[in-house]
């Protein structure tokens, strides 16, 4: 794909943070983008007017909690029920509930497990047809460089996130014949709700763990997502370092 222009690009957890500077970036380039949302309504509508505006003029956003297996598939039939086709799936939405292993409960690992590894499944699952029929289509998975070096206090996000990066590979592996294409991007601290609640102590020995001494920007992690679509045909079951040097 060179063009973004007319492209179908569903975005899990899009409402903010990583997932909305993605649909800003793609919208602008003229994408038409999918924008799910799981309980925040109005930012979402709020960003598809935006979108509507602003290059993506049949933007829409669909309500899904794309943990439950059922929504998540009825996220992708609806996206190509309206939109006409899916060209682009973009795994993005997650949450982390962070406890050391003493304190982390079960709940706490089937909760995030749940919804960090198995909805990125779900998804990829619903889209399959759709890609294999029209023999085209790009998956990109946010994982994270936690899933790489692991984490104090995230036994659960680390897991789900290195579980993406296996799935990601034998995808690519599987999909390969009918021209669909799989990434990861692992991005390292990026300044997002997700970081803004970490404690700041707690931040000032992340900067000090960072080579380029600074977390990064959602829009940083966009304009990956950016390259793999337009320039990444021939990339794939690859994973995207953006991380300032956290991890080699
Ligand atoms: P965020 O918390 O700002 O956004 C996550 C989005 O996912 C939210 O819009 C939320 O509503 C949505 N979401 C959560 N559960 C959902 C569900 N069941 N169904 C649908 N949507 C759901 O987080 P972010 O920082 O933008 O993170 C985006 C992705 O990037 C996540 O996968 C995260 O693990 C990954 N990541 C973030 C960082 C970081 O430092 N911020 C670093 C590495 C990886």
């Amino acid at each position: 794909m060179t063009t973004l222009e007319g492209a179908v690009v569903v975005i899990t957890g899009a409402g903010r943070g990583i997932g909305r500077a993605i649909a800003l970036e793609l919208g602008q380039g003229g994408a038409q983008v999918a924008i799910n949302y799981a309980h925040s309504k109005e930012s979402a509508e709020e960003l598809v007017r935006w979108l509507r505006e602003h290059g993506s003029q049949h933007a829409l956003a669909i309500q899904a909690d794309v943990s439950d297996a059922t929504q998540a598939a009825s996220l992708i039939d609806e996206a190509v029920q309206r939109l006409g086709r899916i060209d682009v799936l973009v795994n993005n939405a997650g949450i982390n509930i962070d406890r050391s292993l003493k304190n982390l409960s079960v709940e706490d690992w089937d909760t995030v497990l749940q919804m960090d590894l198995h909805s990125y499944f779900y998804t990829v699952k619903a889209a399959v047809p759709y890609f294999a029929k029209q023999r085209s289509g790009k998956i990109i998975n946010i994982s994270s460089f936690v899933g790489q070096a692991g984490n104090f206090g995230q036994a659960n996000y680390s897991a789900a996130k290195a579980g993406i990066i296996g799935f990601t590979k034998t995808a690519a592996l599987e999909l390969a014949r009918s021209n669909v294409t799989v990434n990861a991007i692992c991005p390292g601290f990026i300044e997002t709700e997700m970081y803004q609640n970490i404690p700041d102590k707690v931040k000032e020995g992340i900067l000090q763990r960072i080579p380029l001494r600074r977390v990064g920007t959602p829009q940083e992690v966009a304009r990956a997502v950016l390259y793999l679509i337009v320039d990444g045909d021939y990339i794939t079951g690859q994973t995207l370092n953006i991380n300032g040097g956290i991890y080699m």
